[in-house]
């Protein structure tokens, strides 16, 4: 039915053949499938998810034969759900409006069922328009549900599958995977009755915890920079690196998302998940092969191997801050206690640093030192890992100075690596300055990289589980942080807010770096 659809890049431009691009590949996933979204009327859906899957299907990734069912409580018809669709395209594609032929063919395979997950009529109501997709579409059975609702139903809507016989176990024919949207448990112990629950009706293998942070292209490159270059590896060590900093800094506040954020914070938000996941690619030991499990046992021993913090030093390995009112970007922003849907008293932290050590060979008494925070000065997600100084000064004239190396994995906006070293300035003397040698992908392979969520929906669709995250790790990551958070519930807050939306943030995270006789680098 969709053979002669127009087919663009993975860029979204018109084919060229430009040479820096040799090597990509867009190659269609073979299998077909229905992909079913859980909160079909929510806003990741509209900005992120449907926008994803269009742009799976102009660049020619999505299988010939596949179907999208919406799913969530608000009535609508398939056609209303169609409309309201390709108005969120048009709104957040990168690729522009949603055009035809290609729109038409694509939206005859959206359809929507209205219902709520305590009921499970509408389930069987699913299984039908499945099943009906499988005859009409020529999807075989394949299903990859995707929980794009609020986290506190996940556990309901996976039961609900099972006892409408659309777990795993019930498939006559084809396979069921499913995309479990953040966050995974809001502590330990939630994470673990979660995992209890999808457990009983999913296999480890078909669950695809999303983070979307994994999908980003520097994200993956930074293991293409450690494991495919031989120049690295010897150097990354505790014998050559004095400090590791993982920064995550956004300009945003909570973006009408309030009342979820009020109840997170960015320990949980961002650290537990996003930076912890940077901080097991940055550390962790080479694998043995790319395969999914390979990668993801060497994610799991580094974060095992994070030294526990006690809950009494909690105060002196970490930071917190809230943002008060202040200027972003030029423009007057609100503090977070007057943000809608917050408590006005509000003792939640937008701003969290923590010091870790992994106890390992490799990085025995290497500091860590993980960072994020809203209404930052500026939008600038890295990891930097500073190397020592130099043995024995012989270069420069008094008063130069000699500043340690220093390798970035530019994350977000800019996407990149840079390298500081020293240089000598042009001259009669020997005078010394940093310099920096810099690689930005844009330029570098000439294309914009692709959303994390495309990347991720279609590695989830072909069974590849390389970029989410197993449950070991999930479960680690919670245990490092759980200490801080015991520790943080217990401790009442009394100097929020503490740092100027627009600014570096809190003054007691700069001196949490001072004490150790270093500081952050600039956000
Ligand atoms: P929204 O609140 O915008 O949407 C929630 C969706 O779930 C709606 O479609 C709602 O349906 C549906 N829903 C909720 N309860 C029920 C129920 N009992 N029965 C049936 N449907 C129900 O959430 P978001 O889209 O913002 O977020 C979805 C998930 O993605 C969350 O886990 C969130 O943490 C995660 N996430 C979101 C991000 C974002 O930027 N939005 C970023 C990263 C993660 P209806 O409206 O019809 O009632």
């Amino acid at each position: 039915m969709a053979a002669e659809v127009e087919s663009l890049d993975r860029s979204g431009g018109a084919a060229t053949t430009n040479p820096l691009r040799a090597g990509m590949d867009s190659s269609r996933i073979a299998n077909p499938c229905n992909v079913i979204f859980f909160g079909a009327s929510g806003d990741l859906t509209k900005r992120m998810l449907m926008p994803a899957m269009y742009n799976l299907r102009l660049g020619d990734i999505l299988p010939t034969n596949f179907g999208i069912v919406g799913f969530s409580r608000s009535e609508k018809s398939h056609y209303d759900f169609r409309d309201e669709m390709k108005e969120a395209i048009d709104q957040f594609s990168r690729s522009g409006e949603a055009r035809d032929p290609l729109w038409s063919d694509f939206a005859q395979r959206l359809h929507y069922i209205a219902g709520s997950f305590d009921d499970v009529d509408s389930f069987h109501e699913l299984r039908r328009q499945l099943e009906e997709n499988d005859e009409k579409l020529g999807t075989e059975g394949n299903r990859l549900y995707y929980l794009s609702t609020p986290p506190s139903v996940f556990g309901k809507i996976v039961q609900q599958l099972a006892a409408a016989g659309l777990g795993p176990r019930d498939q006559q024919r084809g396979w069921s995977r499913i995309i479990v949207e953040k966050p995974f448990g809001t502590d330990l112990v939630s994470a673990r009755n979660l995992q209890a629950e999808i457990s009983k009706v999913f296999e480890e293998k078909q669950i695809y915890r999303i983070d979307h942070y994994l999908g980003k292209e520097p994200v993956q490159d930074i293991m293409a920079l450690r494991f495919a270059n031989v120049m690295f590896e010897p150097i990354w060590n505790r014998r050559y690196v004095d400090n590791v900093q993982i920064t995550a800094a956004e300009t945003v506040g909570v973006e009408g998302r309030g009342g979820y954020y009020d109840n997170a914070g960015a320990l949980k938000d961002m650290i537990q998940n996003h930076v912890m996941n940077l901080l097991a690619l940055v550390a962790m030991e080479p694998p043995i092969s790319p395969n999914a499990d390979h990668i993801r046992d060497e994610k799991f021993k580094v974060l095992s191997a994070m030294r526990p913090i006690p809950e009494d030093i909690v105060s002196k390995v970490t930071a917190r801050g809230q943002y008060g009112p202040g200027l972003v970007e030029g423009k007057p922003v609100a503090g977070y206690r007057e943000e809608p849907s917050v408590d006005p008293n509000s003792a939640t932290e937008t701003y969290a640093c923590v010091k870790f050590y992994i106890d390992n060979w490799r990085w025995a008494d290497v500091p860590f030192y993980l960072r994020s925070g809203k209404r930052l000065a500026r939008k600038h997600s890295e990891i930097a890992v500073t190397f020592r100084g130099i043995p024995h000064r012989i270069f420069g004239e008094t008063g130069d100075q000699i500043e340690s190396n220093t390798l970035v994995m530019k994350i977000q906006p800019e996407e990149g690596v840079s390298i500081r070293f020293n240089a000598k300035i042009p001259g009669p003397k020997m005078h010394i300055r940093g310099v920096t040698m810099d690689f930005n992908y844009g330029t570098g392979f000439g294309v914009v990289s692709a959303p994390a969520y495309e990347r991720l929906i279609g590695d989830a669709m072909r069974g590849d589980a390389t970029l989410f995250t197993r449950w070991d790790a999930v479960e680690q990551a919670w245990q490092a942080v759980m200490p801080i958070l015991n520790r943080w519930s217990e401790t009442r807050i009394v100097d929020f807010p503490n740092y100027l939306a627009g600014s570096q943030g809190p003054q007691n995270a700069d001196a949490l770096l001072v004490a150790d006789g270093r500081e952050w680098r600039r956000i």
